[in-house]
């Protein structure tokens, strides 16, 4: 690719704050890697300016855009049309701008399936996941889990009427979909009981040193593949996991995977993944869950 000329796209990402994004390291490479002339950049926008900067995507005939904290949900109404997936989840983590309108997607939940099938080769379809966090992320893995076939989804939350008030709307969607409430204070019995193929942690528990653990994988039952959505820092959770042998993956994947799949809508092309992935173990280097071994 010659450099930014008069014919190179854009596409961006809103959020507020933006600065510690790894999305533009990982975005570019993509592009580079692609040969695309094109090139990703991030903006702070505050929620009151949001509208504008949605407005611009078509404005500038950007690619389209990604949206982060705060703007997932915010962002639903100043779009077109939103695929059936977002709608249930009911946030947006990317724009695709077709010729004028603007559509919206998540990709964060899918972004994790296939960063879970990559590392480790499961797939959801009948598997029984215990799911810890139900917040964002929790959300959007629990509705990519339900539309891929999982059989069950345990679901422990902090305060439980934030799992329990999704755990109704994933009834509604999903009737064949076995669905347990476990209070948080009880979260390993279905580990105990080997109950569970999978376990993720989808909560920010372990974002910063934990004093106490969220699960002890000595005391696990079976041997499921253990997640951790955290990805710039290696989790006791994770670490501990892989101390038993036990499958375990970090968060790196499904960010790399959640930007792959947008990549994919704006450009239609498949994402060089392996690219994407070195540009962010180059910026988190050792020190981060990049560290480990290569998916
Ligand atoms: P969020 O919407 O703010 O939700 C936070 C969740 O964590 C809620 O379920 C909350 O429970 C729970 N929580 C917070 N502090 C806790 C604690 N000390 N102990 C137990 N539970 C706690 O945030 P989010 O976007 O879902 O993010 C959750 C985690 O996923 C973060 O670590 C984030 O970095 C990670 N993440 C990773 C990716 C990726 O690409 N790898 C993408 C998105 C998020 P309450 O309901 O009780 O408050």
């Amino acid at each position: 690719m010659p450099g930014i000329g008069a014919q190179t796209r854009a596409a961006v990402l809103f959020g507020h704050p933006v600065g510690h994004s790894l999305s533009s390291r990982f975005q570019n490479a993509g592009f580079r890697a692609a040969g695309l002339d094109a090139v990703y950049l991030t903006f702070d926008v505050p929620p009151p300016r949001l509208p504008a900067a949605v407005a611009a995507i078509t404005a500038l005939d950007l690619l389209g855009a990604n949206l982060t904290i705060p703007h997932k949900e915010a962002v639903l109404p100043l779009l077109d049309e939103i695929s059936p997936l977002a709608r249930k989840v009911g946030s947006v983590n990317t724009v695709i701008n077709r010729r004028g309108r603007l559509r919206g997607e998540t990709t964060d939940g899918d972004g994790f399936l296939r960063s879970l099938a990559e590392e480790t080769g499961l797939e959801p379809r009948g598997r029984r996941f215990l799911l810890a966090g139900t917040g964002g992320a929790g959300r959007a893995l629990a509705f990519s889990l339900a539309e891929a076939g999982a059989a069950a989804l345990i679901l422990t939350n902090r305060t439980s009427e934030r799992a329990r008030r999704l755990a109704t709307e994933l009834a509604d969607h999903y009737p064949g979909l076995e669905l347990v409430l476990v209070p948080f204070a009880d979260r390993a019995r279905p580990l105990a009981a080997g109950d569970v193929d999978c376990l993720v942690n989808a909560s920010s528990f372990g974002l910063e040193e934990e004093s106490d653990p969220l699960f002890e994988p000595a005391r696990f039952a079976g041997a499921p593949v253990v997640c951790d959505l955290v990805y710039h820092r290696r989790t006791r959770l994770l670490n501990e996991a892989r101390a038993r042998g036990l499958p375990a993956v970090d968060g790196l994947g499904m960010l790399v995977y959640q930007g792959a799949l947008a990549f994919e809508h704006w450009t239609g092309r498949r994402a060089p993944a392996a690219a994407m992935f070195a540009a962010v173990r180059a910026v988190l280097g050792g020190g981060g869950a990049a560290g480990r071994e290569a998916p």
